[in-house]
């Protein structure tokens, strides 16, 4: 890790519009850290489905819909490495969530993931690994209270 100024690429940045003010406050405390790539923001109901129905996603449910506060709860966020995202070499992903998770105590928001869906530490209790899924958890932050 460097202390170096990093920026979003303008796709990264697209994805971040209508996700909750809180997520993007921590995407861009994280980026500040470690480099990373945002995958996906919000998704349309039409698009939930078509994941659902290949299998990368176990919900209709998802919390990339917008939720009824007008807000995305989840961004799916993915190390970025050499110009790369590493989707086989999980131990990045591993290092990027101790990275969010730190970040997100710092900004005071409370973060489930997909790597630890119940949140008990425990990486190896669940049979759905979404590695780059990271969703507000617990009391859900006031957008207008979040200054990015
Ligand atoms: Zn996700």
């Amino acid at each position: 890790m460097s202390n170096q100024r990093r920026i979003f690429s303008t796709t990264s940045r697209s994805r971040l519009e209508g996700v909750h003010p809180a997520l993007v406050q921590l995407a861009y405390g994280v980026l500040s850290h470690i480099d990373c790539a945002v995958v996906y923001g919000v998704r349309t109901p039409a698009e939930q489905q078509a994941l659902f129905d290949k299998g990368l996603s176990k919900t209709l449910d998802s919390k990339h819909l917008i939720q009824p506060d007008g807000w995305a709860h989840a961004i799916d966020l993915a190390p970025y490495v050499n110009g790369a995202i590493p989707w086989d070499k999980s131990p990045y992903f591993y290092n990027l969530h101790g990275v969010v998770l730190t970040v997100a105590d710092i900004q005071g928001t409370t973060i489930r993931w997909g790597g630890d869906w119940d949140s008990d530490g425990d990486f190896n209790d669940q049979t759905f690994m979404d590695l780059v899924h990271f969703e507000l958890a617990g009391a859900i932050p006031d957008a207008g209270a979040v200054h990015v």
